[in-house]
This record gives C-alpha cells, sequence and structure tokens, in this order.
C-alpha cells in the first residue's frame, strides 16, 4: 500500500511515459505500455533452432545455438529504444532489453546448459566516452531474471596505435572496430558461454570476438542479441 503510494507519488513528480506511444500508463521499471510492448517484432528465434541467425554463422564460427529476442528494422521503434541505450546515456534501457531477452530464455530450455554470459568488450576509448558497455547493461537485465552469472574479464578488445593500422591492407576485419583478445580463460575453460551483443548486423564482432574463445580449450560457444537485422 505504501509502496504503491510512493510509486504514485514519484510517477507525478518524474512522469514517465512509454517509449512507443507516449501512454502514462505503465509501470515505473518499465519503458513501453502493454501495447506497445506487445507490437515488438519477435522473431520467436529464441524457442526455434536452425534460425535465420544461426544460419548466418554457419561456416563462420561454430556455435551451439543462437538467438535474437527481435527484428530490427531502420525506424523502428527498437531503434529508437537502443538508440536511448547507446547514444541518450539511458542505462536502464538496457536492462529493460535485456530483462526482456531473459523472459523469452525463461520460456524454453534450449539455451539451459548456458553457464555464464559474456558482453562483447566495447573498444575502450568508446567505453570511456559513453560510459558504460551498452551489452554489459542488457547483460545484467538477462541475468536478473535468467539466473545465469556474468564474466566480463575474460576477452578485452585491442585497440591498434596508428602504425599498426595500414588502410591499404584488406582486412577480415576491416569492419571490426578493434581485434579482440583473451585476457584470462581460468574462469571459462570447459564452460559453455553465451556471447552477448545488442545488436547482430553483419555479425562480424560476434565473428571476430567468438572466434579468439573458441581457442579456449573446451569452451563451447552460443550467442544471443536483442536485435537482429535480417
Ligand atoms: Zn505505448
Amino acid at each position: 500500500m505504501l509502496k504503491s503510494l510512493l510509486s504514485n507519488f514519484l510517477h507525478l513528480i518524474y512522469p514517465h511515459n512509454c517509449e512507443g506511444c507516449g501512454s502514462d500508463t505503465l509501470n515505473n521499471d518499465s519503458f513501453l505500455c502493454a501495447k506497445c510492448l506487445y507490437q515488438l517484432p519477435k522473431t520467436g528465434f529464441i524457442a526455434a533452432g536452425n534460425n535465420p541467425l544461426e544460419k548466418k554463422f554457419y561456416g563462420r564460427l561454430k556455435l551451439e545455438n543462437a538467438a535474437a529476442g527481435f527484428y530490427f528494422t531502420k525506424d523502428s521503434l527498437l531503434q529508437h529504444l537502443i538508440a536511448q541505450l547507446k547514444y541518450k546515456n539511458n542505462q536502464d534501457m538496457g536492462l529493460y532489453l535485456g530483462k526482456l531477452v531473459g523472459y523469452q530464455l525463461l520460456a524454453t530450455d534450449r539455451f539451459d546448459s548456458i553457464d555464464a554470459l559474456i558482453p562483447v568488450p566495447l573498444n575502450p576509448k568508446k567505453e570511456h566516452k559513453r560510459g558504460y558497455n551498452q551489452s554489459q547493461l542488457i547483460c545484467e537485465g538477462i541475468s536478473s531474471v535468467w539466473k545465469k552469472p556474468i564474466i566480463s574479464d575474460a576477452v578485452t578488445r585491442i585497440i591498434y596505435t596508428e602504425t599498426q593500422t595500414t588502410k591499404n591492407i584488406s582486412n577480415r576485419w576491416d569492419n571490426v572496430d578493434g581485434a579482440f583478445a583473451i585476457a584470462d580463460d581460468s574462469s571459462v575453460k570447459g564452460k559453455h558461454i553465451a556471447l552477448i551483443d545488442d545488436v547482430i548486423t553483419t555479425g562480424a564482432s560476434i565473428e571476430s570476438c567468438g572466434s579468439e574463445l573458441l581457442k579456449i580449450e573446451g569452451l563451447k560457444l552460443s550467442v544471443l542479441s536483442v536485435g537482429f537485422t535480417l
């Protein structure tokens, strides 16, 4: 009773509107009303194997399973939510989007053998500028409902110095912002890891980071993201 009074009071002071339609009929910890949430385009990949995201990595990266929660398209509501997370310092949005994926994971046993979540590391310069890694926040959101630990210190991102960057040499990872390196494999050896990203488009970062992780003895890899671009 007191809690709900307080919640209503806070709602009056800090109006909290749906990011989709502007309606103010939503819970304090939500960014979408029930109607807009329902309209987010679910992929159905989390419950279904052999999906387009898994096919994207065939022959590129040996994965156990892969899935994204929602389709990501230009000018969509999901693009707006991801932009809030990446460019508007809306860190709670990362937790919220992670929870939405977490609830989908709870509804299936397809990913149950996963031992831990690893966020795709951000280029350290970019993380310093943004103040956080959005994939880490998504991991925290997923983990809050789908109880799996997060391991953030196993893999890091290396920034090439000017002299190492040779623009005219064709590099497989041209569109990857820095390469990845294993920092500490002690906590991930022999484990089934889910690599977590915000949106998967070309899959280049996942392929680059995942191929480093797969060098670790006995490691099995799956991939999860909030959004997927067809
Ligand atoms: Zn709405």
